[in-house]
């Protein structure tokens, strides 16, 4: 029987998993879980049932006080270890008594030196895509949500923290034991944990920031308008349903902006700069409440179904909080990436496609941000077909009835034909779903800021440098696009002249930074290669390492440090970092 998802061995037929009680004990010296689990099913299940996971060291099985047949009875490089529990007599719930891998690929133990603090150890998970199963055994796939409640023992320093409500902490020995509920149900992908020296500042009625002593201030200025977040994303999207929002401020080695996990966004230390200038990427997160955590992708081939609603979502409330002007200058710069990602990944490639056929293929090296802005556009595209008052509706209508469950491209299709008939008349949405590429048959964003940029970059390509006044006052999207649309190459001179007049240093934004030193280092400025190094041993996010090393490689000197710089940075950062990058290194025969 075909798998419902590429990127499963679960079999729905045979039962699903309704909730798990977890007991964690973090070992920090072996970088190991140990972790009792007491599972509940749906409904009772006889014969096999088929668990994901990966380097799981099973210690034990029991359900009704008898010990359970198992085994490992299937093994992949990308799923992991099928775990085949056996011969199962009308199982209602398991037990589970095992050990997590010291190489589990979701979780990032931290010596002390990796830390703002740099006294105690940090750890964290990140779970999405496929990797919760190297956490617990459980059916890996977004079309499965549970419950959970959990318990977490760590040393008596550090402070745990879960993507839940915490309910309680107790001292026990030398150890303090954090508990926790989830009383909504979450995909697997979205359970997170994370211990470390951690403080935490209310910033409104239900909203917070957890981070070490070190960055708790400027955290805490740099996120204070979240609450009135909330309050507009729930105007757009309905009533936000998971209790508090807090965030959690990771070490640099967080391999993306933010993960949106239920409850406790983790974030990225880079989106502190001072100046609330990554504003959206917290509007981003904080809409994945609704698209994606409530309302989820039933697989990884449907991403564009939380991502693309992420998106639009996201724009739609900058649009309000920050004005039309700044939320048109996104649009165009969004395109603009839209397009440099497609052409890099080839137009006709099947990545191109909103849904994507994704067998036999790891969705961390597939990740673009083509699901993202295709799929923000072409939702764009639904709203001008049937005006935006109709289409708000639709979303109150989609958010509520899809609340708490997970759902295919196909089934999306459905909802918006029976909702929204005339958008299938004016768009053609089976192009925009099923085909590669882009059609020119939408509209295309405007934006003044933009043409501001686009004008300096015109007398620049015709010998004009920018000057300081002219670009005095610039946005942080403005930048970007500036950077973003610089020619491959240009004299060495003229980095040094635009980093000064752009006034990059100051602004210490390593977005900026990302564009800033890939332009260096294809326009062969090599003395700039320390501070490349340090950048990348600094800044652990995923997509701005990324746009550096690929400069490195179509660069004839510079591809000769690629191999050295990665290895120099291998233990600092995150595994699915190193993984992504030694991947794209390895295709170059480097
Ligand atoms: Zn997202």
């Amino acid at each position: 029987m075909p798998r419902h998802d590429p990127h499963s061995y679960s079999d729905l037929q045979q039962g699903k998993i309704a909730h798990i009680d977890l007991r964690i004990q973090a070992n920090f010296e072996s970088h190991i879980l140990k972790v009792e689990a007491d599972y509940q099913l749906t409904e009772p299940v006889s014969g096999s049932l088929f668990l994901d996971t990966a380097g799981i060291d099973l210690k034990r099985a029991v359900a009704d006080g008898q010990e359970l047949q198992w085994d490992f009875d299937q093994q992949d490089e990308l799923l992991g270890e099928r775990l085949h529990l056996k011969e199962l007599n009308k199982v209602s719930s398991f037990t589970l008594a095992f050990n997590t891998s010291n190489e589990a690929r979701a979780l990032q133990w931290l010596p002390e030196v990796q830390t703002a603090g740099g006294e105690h150890p940090f750890l964290y998970s990140q779970c999405q895509a496929i990797h919760a199963r190297s956490v617990f055994p459980c059916q890996d796939t977004p079309s499965v949500r549970f419950t959970f409640s959990a318990e977490m023992e760590v040393p008596k320093a550090l402070t745990a923290v879960m993507a839940a409500e915490q309910v309680g902490v107790r001292q026990r020995g030398e150890s303090r034991v954090f508990q926790f509920k989830m009383p909504q149900p979450i995909p697997s992908y979205l359970f997170a944990i994370a211990a470390g020296n951690l403080v935490f500042r209310e910033l409104g009625p239900r909203t917070g920031v957890y981070a070490e002593p070190q960055l708790i201030e400027a955290a805490a200025w740099e996120f204070a308008e979240n609450e009135e977040k909330i309050v507009e994303a729930e105007k757009l999207l309905g009533p936000y349903l998971w209790g508090r929002y807090d965030l959690l401020i990771l070490p640099p080695s967080f391999p993306y902006g933010g993960m949106e996990n239920p409850r406790l966004t983790f974030l990225t230390p880079t989106s502190i700069l001072g100046n609330r200038g990554q504003a959206t990427l917290i509007t981003h997160e904080l809409a994945h409440a609704w698209t994606g955590n409530l309302v989820t992708n039933a697989t990884w081939e449907d991403f564009w179904l939380n991502e693309g609603w992420t998106t639009y979502a996201e724009t739609r409330i900058t649009e309000v909080l920050t004005g039309k002007e700044s939320a048109d200058l996104m649009a165009v710069y969004d395109e603009q990436r839209l397009f440099e990602v497609m052409e890099r990944v080839g137009m006709a490639s099947i990545l191109t496609r909103l849904k994507v056929p994704l067998e036999g293929l790891d969705p961390d090296e597939t990740t673009t941000i083509i699901p993202y802005y295709k799929g923000c556009f072409f939702l764009k595209e639904c709203e001008y077909a049937v005006g935006r008052e109709r289409f708000n509706a639709f979303i109150q209508k989609y958010m509520g009835t899809y609340r708490f469950q997970s759902l295919s491209t196909e089934a999306f299709l459905d909802f918006l034909k029976q909702e929204l008939p005339e958008v299938f008349e004016q768009v053609d949405v089976q192009k925009w779903i099923y085909e590669p590429s882009l059609t020119d048959k939408r509209r295309r964003p405007q934006s003044a800021l933009y043409d501001e940029v686009q004008a300096l970059l015109a007398s620049y390509r015709q010998g004009t440098r920018p000057t300081r006044e002219q670009v005095a006052g610039w946005q942080r999207y403005q930048i970007l696009s500036f950077l973003q649309a610089l020619p491959k190459q240009i004299p060495v001179e003229d980095c040094k002249y635009l980093e000064e007049t752009l006034d990059l240093e100051s602004k210490n934004d390593a977005g900026h930074y990302s564009y800033f030193y890939a332009t260096c280092i294809a326009s062969g400025y090599q003395e700039i290669l320390p501070r490349v190094e340090e950048f990348i041993g600094r800044v652990g996010r995923l997509l701005y390492l990324l746009s550096i090393f690929r400069a490195m490689i179509a660069s004839d000197w510079a591809k000769a440090h690629a191999r050295r710089i990665l290895e120099g940075v291998r233990e600092r950062h995150h595994k699915i970092t190193v993984h992504v990058i030694n991947k794209l290194l390895e295709k170059a025969d480097l």
